[in-house]
């Protein structure tokens, strides 16, 4: 079967699941995830799996993403905060819907390829930066949306706090390579709303800088 036979098998099968907003399932369906996979598993690349990427990192599995996606509410007039960018492949599908992604990185190197990325798919509404995500994007705030793609203990105080009032934060909270749950929380004028929303896999979030050697 061809990619573009297993892209559409995906896409059905999205669409039977929990994944139901039309405007999310059409941004997954114009971002071809092969590009943001390294060549050997071009293959695979609508397989409903999270894949291997450079630098030990992953890249989230589709079902995941369109979960993700939906539950943070994006509007077309939006800025929205991307924790994690990896392959770049969760910010592309972000940039469709909404007016700017700031994404944050802690290698360079896996924002050398996703930039490359975003200028071959002429996405230029994303904003980059290599550093700390855990601490959040200040100049920024206060921010509507944040959508978290590395897992933490808790959800970090700093996000939390440039979260806007009626923001939207989904964020994977739980141990590192166990139990690990995605969250909605929701500010709102007396404090934060949390649901849990599906169990979940994901690398960790580590704060600090990456170590140069690695990068
Ligand atoms: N959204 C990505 C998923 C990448 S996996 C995709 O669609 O491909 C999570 C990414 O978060 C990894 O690339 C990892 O390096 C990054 N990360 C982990 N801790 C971080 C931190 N504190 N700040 C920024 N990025 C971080």
């Amino acid at each position: 079967m061809n990619l573009e036979a297993k892209k559409i098998r995906l896409i059905m099968k999205l669409r039977r699941s929990l994944v139901t907003d039309t405007r999310v399932l059409s941004a997954i369906e114009r971002t071809p995830r092969e590009l943001f996979l390294p060549k050997a598993l071009h293959e695979r690349a609508y397989e409903d799996l999270a894949l291997p990427i450079d630098c030990g990192q992953t890249i989230s599995q589709p079902f995941v993403v369109g979960v993700m996606t939906q539950a943070l509410q994006v509007e077309e007039r939006m800025l929205v905060l991307e924790i994690g960018t990896g392959s770049g492949y969760q910010s592309a599908i972000l940039s469709r819907l909404c007016r700017r992604v700031y994404t944050i990185e802690r290698y360079k190197r896996l924002m050398a390829q996703a930039e490359k990325r975003f200028a071959e798919l002429s996405l230029t509404n994303i904003t980059t930066r290599v550093g700390d995500g855990s601490k959040g994007w200040p100049e920024q705030a206060p921010i509507g949306r944040i959508l978290v793609t590395a897992a933490a203990a808790d959800v970090p105080p700093a996000l939390a706090d440039q979260l806007d009032e009626g923001g939207i934060m989904v964020v994977p909270v739980g141990e590192e390579y166990g139990n690990q749950h995605v969250l909605r929380i929701t500010r709102t004028a007396a404090g934060f709303d949390h649901e849990e929303l599906l169990p979940v896999r994901f690398v960790p979030l580590v704060e600090g800088e990456a170590d140069s050697s690695a990068d």
